[in-house]
C-alpha cells in the first residue's frame, strides 16, 4: 500500500478499496520498520494519525470527504503544531508546545489528511545535509547502506516520502531546502512564488525568503498539496491575496501544436556539473523541444553573485529572528547570575554551531561599519537579479536549470562551511526573487541515484511551472516507488 501515489489512494479511498486507518497503519508499520535507521523523525504521533484517520473514515463514509481525506503526512518540525512539539531541530525549543497551529498545519488538517509526525530538518533550516540537526541527521533510503545524506534542510521530510514512511510532507525553502533535497533522493519538490503560502506559526529563519512548499513523489501529489497548503492569509502580512486555481491532473502544458518558449540560464552553462546532470538536463530539453517548445538563451548576468547575496541576506534576518530566543519567553534557559548571563548561557547552550555561525555573520553584516557595504550591496545585488529575471520572462515563458550538481554524497562527507553554502548555487536566486521554482527528476545517474532539474516561473506561475514539470517527469520516468528504491 505505501507504493500508491496520494491521486491512487484517494481513488482507492474513494471507492471504498481501502479505509485511511489501514493506509494509516501500513504507514505507522513501516515507521516502525525503518523510521530510527533513517531518522527522518524528530516527533512521531501514531495516536493523533489513528484518530485523524478515524475521522476520515467516517467522513468518507458519511460521503462528506474533504480534499485530501486520509492522506498520511509527515510535517516538517518548523510548523507549529498546537499540542505537539515543535522543535526546529534546535536543542533551545527541544520542549517547545506550541499552544497554536500554523496556518499551513491548519490547512492540512481542514483537508483531512493524518499527521503521522513532525520531520526532521537542519536546526533552524540552516544547512544542506540536515546534519544541522541538533536530534542527527536522517538519511536518504537510497542505496541505505551507503549512508547517503537525504538533503536538507527538508531532509527529514524528503527521507520519509522516498522511503514510503508518508505519502507527502512540508518542507520550506528558504535557499533551495525543498529543491535540493528532492533532486537527490528522487522526489518532486515545490518553493512556490513567495507569499503563496503563509508563513504564519513557520518558525522564521530568514523571513523575506521563507517559502513553505510541498514534497511528493510525483508531480500531480506535490500540486494536490499545494492546492491546499496555498491560500491568502490575513495572519501573515507578506500573504498574498491571489487565488491560484490548482486542479489535478495537470493539464500538459505542451504537445497538439501548443506553443512555449522556454529559457536555458547562458550564465549557468560555465558551472561545473557532474557529466550526468550535464547529459540528462540537455537530454530532457531536447525531449521538450521534440514536443515543440522553443527553446532560447536568456541571461541573468548576476546570477552566480546570487550566492553571495543569500549568505549575507538570509544571515542578517536569521540574527535578527532569532534574538527572541533568550531564555525568558519560552525554549531553554539556563540559569546565569543575572539577567544578562542567562542570556548568554542560555545561548550558548541552545544553539548549535552553524546557528551560531550565521548569527555572528548576519550581526557584522548588519553592524554600523559594514551595513552600506555587505547589507545594502547584497540588497541591490538580490534587486537586480529580480529584475533580471523580469527581462528574461519577456523573452521566454518558462527557465529549466539543474537543481544540483551531483547525485547524494555520503552523509559522512567532510565539507567545510562555504563548500556547503556552494551546493545552493542553482536554487538561491529563486529565492532573492521570489519567483516559483520546482525540482522533478529527470533521471537515474550512472551510479543509479536520482538527479533533478528545475522548472522556474514568473510570480504566480506556479500552475504552469508544474505542468511543465509533469512533462519532464514523463520522459525521465523513474521508478521512485519505496518498495523499487529500498528493495523491500
Ligand atoms: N542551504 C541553504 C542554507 O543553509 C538553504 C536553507 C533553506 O532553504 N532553508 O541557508
Amino acid at each position: 500500500m505505501i507504493d500508491l501515489t496520494i491521486t491512487e489512494a484517494l481513488q482507492k479511498l474513494k471507492s471504498g478499496e481501502i479505509s485511511a486507518t489501514e493506509l494509516t497503519r501500513a504507514h505507522l508499520d513501516r515507521i516502525e520498520k525503518y523510521g530510527k535507521e533513517l531518522n527522518c523523525f524528530i516527533t512521531l504521533t501514531p495516536e493523533r494519525a489513528l484518530s485523524d484517520a478515524a475521522a476520515a473514515d467516517e467522513r468518507i463514509k458519511n460521503g462528506t470527504p474533504r480534499a485530501l481525506d486520509g492522506i498520511p503526512i509527515a510535517m516538517k518540525d518548523l510548523f507549529a503544531t498546537k499540542g505537539i512539539r515543535t522543535t526546529a531541530a534546535s536543542h533551545i525549543l527541544e520542549n517547545f508546545v506550541p499552544q497554536y497551529e500554523s496556518t499551513v498545519s491548519q490547512n492540512f488538517i481542514d483537508a483531512g489528511t493524518v499527521l503521522l509526525g513532525k520531520s526532521n530538518l537542519d536546526e533552524f533550516a540552516m544547512g544542506t545535509f540536515s546534519k544541522t540537526s541538533y536530534f542527527g541527521a536522517p538519511i536518504s533510503p537510497w542505496q541505505m547502506e551507503r549512508r547517503l545524506n537525504a538533503g536538507g534542510s527538508s531532509g527529514g521530510t524528503t527521507s520519509a516520502v522516498a522511503g514510503g514512511l508518508a505519502m507527502g510532507g512540508t518542507g520550506t525553502d528558504t535557499g533551495g531546502s525543498i529543491r535540493f533535497p528532492c533532486s537527490i533522493t528522487g522526489l518532486v519538490g515545490v518553493k512556490p512564488t513567495y507569499g503563496l503560502c503563509s508563513r504564519w506559526g513557520c518558525v522564521a529563519f530568514a523571513s523575506s525568503l521563507d517559502t513553505p512548499g510541498p514534497i511528493a513523489r510525483t508531480v500531480d501529489d506535490a500540486a494536490l498539496l499545494l492546492s491546499v497548503m496555498a491560500g491568502h492569509d490575513p495572519k501573515d502580512s507578506t500573504s498574498a491575496n491571489v487565488k491560484t486555481e490548482i486542479s489535478v491532473p495537470l493539464k500538459p502544458i505542451l504537445g497538439d501544436g501548443k506553443k512555449l518558449r522556454i529559457g536555458i540560464i547562458k550564465e549557468f552553462a560555465d558551472v561545473k556539473v557532474s557529466d550526468d546532470m550535464k547529459n540528462l538536463f540537455e537530454k530532457r530539453v531536447a525531449d521538450l523541444k521534440s514536443l515543440g517548445a522553443e527553446v532560447v538563451e536568456v541571461s541573468i548576468p548576476n546570477i552566480l553573485d546570487a550566492l553571495a547575496a543569500y549568505y549575507v541576506i538570509a544571515p542578517a534576518e536569521a540574527s535578527s529572528n532569532l534574538a527572541r530566543y533568550d531564555g525568558v519567553r519560552y525554549g531553554l534557559r539556563v540559569e546565569g547570575k543575572d539577567i544578562y548571563d542567562t542570556f548568554k548561557k542560555t545561548r550558548a547552550a541552545g544553539f548549535g554551531d552553524e546557528v551560531k555561525r550565521r548569527m555572528l555573520i548576519g550581526t557584522a553584516v548588519l553592524s554600523s561599519s559594514s551595513y552600506e557595504v555587505y547589507f545594502m550591496q547584497a540588497a541591490r545585488v538580490r534587486r537586480m537579479i529580480a529584475d533580471s529575471f523580469n527581462r528574461a520572462f519577456e523573452q521566454c515563458d518558462l527557465i529549466v536549470c539543474p537543481s544540483g550538481a551531483n547525485t547524494a554524497l555520503p552523509l559522512d562527507s567532510d565539507l567545510t562551511p562555504l563548500e556547503y553554502y556552494a551546493l545552493d548555487l542553482f536554487t538561491v536566486a529563486m529565492n532573492l526573487a521570489g519567483i516559483p521554482a520546482v525540482s522533478v527528476p529527470c533521471g537515474l545517474a550512472s551510479n543509479n541515484l536520482p538527479l533533478g532539474m528545475q522548472v522556474v516561473g514568473k510570480m504566480f506561475d506556479d500552475v504552469c511551472v508544474l505542468q511543465l514539470a509533469k512533462h519532464i517527469e514523463q520522459f525521465a520516468n523513474i521508478d521512485n516507488r519505496p518498495t523499487k528504491i529500498m528493495g523491500k
